[in-house]
């Protein structure tokens, strides 16, 4: 294993950017500027964007001509609303130069714009998702597609697939990933295209540089006491996490809506609280794993309960498995509080996802922001902390705290596939 490791530390730091010289190279950059817009295409938050500034600026200051390409949203075919068009202003501002724009990824026009691209230039290709061929999956299958039509139709759009790769890559010269949010993805434009570049002209930007480092301190690099803390509202769609966390935490602080999951399945009253029913028995099961592998799963004493899913319900505070029926848990209480945050300020590797209550809701925000806050703490005395898989990283932003942690995470999905154990596609891509 230790092998395997060391071996994917070296071939992956000898695919990092930093030594290679653009001067003269076009480089098409995959990027995840899959920002939320407003009504009025109005980006309500431009993390993403910037996280890849500092790659598409060193290739520019190289004198290398830049072609950046990434989806938007979910469209299903040409669709103005996922234009790129509308995040265009904000990537010209944040580069600080003109940034020509190609109403299409794949026709003449755009082909054309990235061959007259001069160093220092740059270009941004239009939405990839408006081809069904960036996923690779057919948008014409449907329930009553015949087995025999699936398969031709999959087959089909393979071959779409390979095409728009080898297009896209004929665009340029060098071909940059750095895509984290996407890298669990075999796209065309995530793995596919890695297959049309030698593997001197194949590279990772700094932003996935740093996500598969923050993931590798977490995974491998294990300073301890190590706390994952999972929150979130389902077991359902952390059990692959939770399993793979089994085997290298400490601690495991089990809070959220899955809370209530774990309390009624040790036969405690939850009242109307978020629970899944058929997956009691996975986590029992689960707590049987951690007392066999040592680690100490940590669980709410109490609740801060609501007699309504709302911001202005009636609350009151009592032991997390004495709910009564028509109450619900959203917020862990201030015991709760108090162990989390004694077991995340003790630790030296702190992961969190998840958070612990419907910190949407102002009156149910207190326990995510004890968590963070602790974090915070931790960090500040020396832990490393990872901040990642969605709505903790709201969480974290919320609350002001994101510059006291080591590092949020931009991925969703791609990090808790990664923390799972997975190989991520766009990762394999570059490094082989
Ligand atoms: P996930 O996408 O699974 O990480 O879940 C995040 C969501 O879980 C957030 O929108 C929270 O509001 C929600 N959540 C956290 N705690 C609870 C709870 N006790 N009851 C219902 N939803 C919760």
């Amino acid at each position: 294993m230790q092998r395997k490791i060391d071996k994917f530390i070296h071939h992956y730091s000898m695919k990092s950017i930093d030594t290679f010289n653009f001067k003269g190279q076009k480089a098409i950059v995959r990027v995840d500027f899959n920002v939320p817009l407003d009504e009025r295409f109005k980006i309500t938050d431009d993390t993403r964007i910037r996280a890849a500034i500092p790659t598409l600026k060193k290739i520019l200051s190289d004198g290398g001509s830049l072609i950046i390409c990434s989806h938007l949203g979910r469209p299903k075919g040409i669709d103005g609303r996922f234009s790129l068009i509308h995040i265009l202003p904000r990537v010209e501002e944040l580069l600080g130069v003109h940034v020509n724009f190609a109403n299409d990824c794949l026709r003449q026009t755009a082909a054309d714009k990235a061959a007259a691209l001069q160093p220092g230039q740059a270009l941004l290709l239009e939405n990839l998702r408006f081809y069904e061929a960036e996923e690779g999956k057919s948008r014409k299958i449907n329930e009553n597609t015949t087995p025999e039509e699936k398969e031709r139709l999959k087959t089909l759009v393979k071959s779409a697939q390979k095409d728009m790769a080898k297009r896209l890559a004929s665009y340029a010269t060098v071909y940059v990933n750095d895509a984290f949010g996407t890298a669990h993805r075999a796209h065309a434009s995530t793995a596919i295209i890695a297959n049309y570049f030698d593997e001197d002209h194949k590279l990772f930007g700094y932003l996935m540089n740093a996500e598969v480092e923050a993931v590798e301190k977490i995974l491998n690099q294990i300073s301890r006491p190590f706390t994952a803390i999972m929150g979130g509202s389902k077991v359902s769609s952390k059990i692959d996490i939770i399993e793979n966390l089994l085997t290298k935490v400490d601690n495991l602080i089990i809070a959220g809506g899955m809370t209530y999951t774990f309390t009624k399945a040790l036969g405690g009253k939850i009242g109307k609280s978020i629970v899944e029913d058929d997956k009691l028995e996975l986590a029992t099961s689960l707590l049987n794993k951690a007392k066999e592998k040592g680690v100490n799963i940590v669980l709410a004493v109490d609740s801060k309960i609501a007699d309504d899913f709302s911001n202005d319900a009636e609350t009151k505070f009592v032991p997390v498995g004495e709910i009564p029926d028509d109450w619900e848990g959203l917020d862990i209480g201030p015991e709760t509080e108090k162990i989390f945050a004694g077991i995340i300020e003790q630790s030296k590797t702190i992961l969190w996802n998840g958070p612990v209550g419907v910190f949407e809701f102002e009156n149910f925000s207190h326990g995510s922001f004890a968590v963070a806050e602790a974090i915070a703490n931790a960090t500040d005395k020396g832990a490393y902390s990872l901040i990642g898989g969605g709505d903790s990283v709201a969480c974290i932003n919320k609350f002001k705290l994101a510059d006291r942690v080591s590092y949020v995470s931009t991925g969703g999905g791609a990090l808790l596939e990664a923390i799972e154990g997975k190989e991520l596609p766009g990762i394999k891509a570059i490094k082989g």
